[in-house]
Order: structure tokens, then sequence, then C-alpha cells
């Protein structure tokens, strides 16, 4: 079993690019399971056909641990995918990473991990790397980590952080970065920035996913590219990034890079092109 957490800002398609991801691989035989670690609860949407029933926090608010089920707060989706939203406390109230620590402890309580998975795959909200945030990667709990990013100053500085992050709980357990995922704000020669970027941090490009409005059409329609559109280019794109995933074998402990050196990249990026 292989459990994976993809960090990122908040919108940049980590949600999207996860369930198309685990759509593509359910689609070539695997055995998946989502665990959504953002308060927003919307990280199994696509594959659910509706938002998850009941969160983790949710269920554990109606009725006491040990009256829990797994069907309580564990929902089957596209192609068999197992489905967990972890939730989050009453806006304004309490820590938003401590729902993300309660539902793994719950989940592994309650046998989730059990049976045949190839994948878990943790969709993690990178803006703040709290304790909580961080949770999926304390003691090599996933052991991988895909960056979601694009070339826009505000994601690569939040992938910048999540190293930092990753730099400071790797050193405990076994996780380690297994490369950026850019999906694409059609920036100025984007691929090239990111690409750069990656290296900077001692880590690759794995891969560039274009801006297609095919994931809008979709989305409204509660369902990933692979299952509205499968024949699709953009769904073509989602395969590729499953089989890259699926196969990479190059994974690093990152070295962040400084701010001044992040703006520094940035610039020359766009006075290259003015
Ligand atoms: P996050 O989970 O990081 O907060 P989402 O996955 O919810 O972000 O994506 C935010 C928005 O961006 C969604 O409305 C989604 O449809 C859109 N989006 C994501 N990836 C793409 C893409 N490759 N092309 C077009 N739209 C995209
Ligand atoms: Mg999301």
């Amino acid at each position: 079993m292989r459990q994976i957490a993809i960090y990122g800002k908040g919108g940049i398609g980590k949600s999207t690019t996860t369930q198309n991801v685990a759509a593509a691989l359910a689609d070539a035989g695997a055995k998946l399971m989502i665990v959504g670690c953002d308060p927003k609860a919307d990280s199994t949407r696509l594959i659910l056909g509706r938002l998850a029933d009941r969160t983790v926090l949710d269920a554990l608010r109606e009725r006491d641990e040990d009256e829990l089920e797994l069907e309580d707060f564990l929902f089957e989706g596209f192609g068999g995918i197992r489905a967990v939203e972890s939730g989050g406390p009453e806006p304004g109230v309490g820590c938003a990473g401590r729902g993300i620590v309660t539902a793994i402890n719950l989940l592994e309580e309650k046998g989730a991990y059990s049976g045949e998975l190839d994948y878990v795959l943790y969709d993690v909200l990178g803006d703040v790397v709290c304790g909580g945030f961080a949770m999926p990667i304390r003691e090599g709990k996933a052991e991988e980590i895909y960056i979601v990013c694009s070339g826009e100053m505000m994601s690569l500085y939040a992938a910048n952080n999540i190293c930092k992050g990753i730099r400071r709980y790797a050193t405990a357990g076994k996780t380690k970065l297994g490369g950026l995922i850019c999906n694409s704000r059609l920036v100025d020669r984007e691929r090239e920035l990111v690409e750069e970027f990656a290296a900077a941090l001692g880590s690759r490009l794995l891969y560039f996913v274009p801006r297609d409005n095919v994931v809008q059409r979709a989305e409204n329609r509660r369902k990933t590219v692979l299952e509205y559109a499968p024949d699709s280019p953009q769904a073509g794109e989602y395969r590729a990034l499953a089989r890259a995933i699926a196969e990479n074998r190059l994974f690093c402990v990152p070295t962040p890079v400084d701010n001044q050196a992040l703006e520094d990249l940035l610039l020359r990026y766009s006075e290259e092109t003015d």
C-alpha cells in the first residue's frame, strides 16, 4: 500500500487533481481510498457525485466513538474508491488541523486501512503547515508527497513553505517529496519556471497539467473528467499523471529556497518576457 499526500495552496487544484488521478488509477484496476484533509470537506465530491454525507468530525459530534462504524463516515464512489472527509471545527472555533489527527486515528482504529488497498491519497490544504496539517506526513504515515502548484507567486510561496514542513518532519519519518505537479494557470513560460523552481528545491516537475474548461464542465456535474469525458485530451493528461505517480521512483528531502531567491526567480521570468 502506498500512502500519498497531495499538498498545495488553497484553490490551486489539489482536490480536482487528486480525484482525477484516483479515478484514472481505479480505472486501471487499483483499489484506493481518498482522505480529505481540508475543513472545506469537498475533496471527494467528484468521486461520490455529492458532498460526503458526514465528515469524521460530524460523526463524532453525533455519536460516541465506540458506537461508530466505518460506514458512518466512509463512503464508496466511482470505481469503488473509498472516500472520507476529516471535516473541521465550526468556522472561527478551534484548530482546523485537529480534525485530521482525529480522522486518521479513527480510520486506523476502525480498520479502514485493512483489506486490499493499493493507494491512500491524502488531499491536504497547504496554506498552513501546523502540526495538524503535517499529520499525514508525520511518523511516515504518508511516505510520498506531491505538491500541486502553478507559476503564480503565491502558489510557489506556499509550495516552498510546505517544503519547510517536509524538511522538519521528514527527519523523523521516511516521508519524501516525489515532485511538483504544475496545474497550469497560463502564466508566461510556466513550465520552465516551475522546472527551475523544482530544481532549486532539489526535486523535479513530475507533470504539467494543462488548464482546460472541461474540468469545470465535469465539476458542475459533480464528476471527474475521467467519468464525464473519458475520451477527452484532459482525461488523457490525468491518466498520464497517474502513470507518472505510479511509476515514480525519484524522491528527495527538499531544500527550501529563501524568499529573496524565490522573488528573484519570478522577477527574472517576468522580465525576460516583457
Ligand atoms: P483545491 O482543492 O486546491 O482548493 P480545487 O481542486 O477545488 O482546488 O480547484 C479549484 C478550482 O480550479 C475548481 O473550480 C476546479 O474546477 C478548477 N481547476 C482545477 N484544475 C483545473 C484545470 N487543470 N483546468 C481548469 N480548471 C481547473
Ligand atoms: Mg480542495
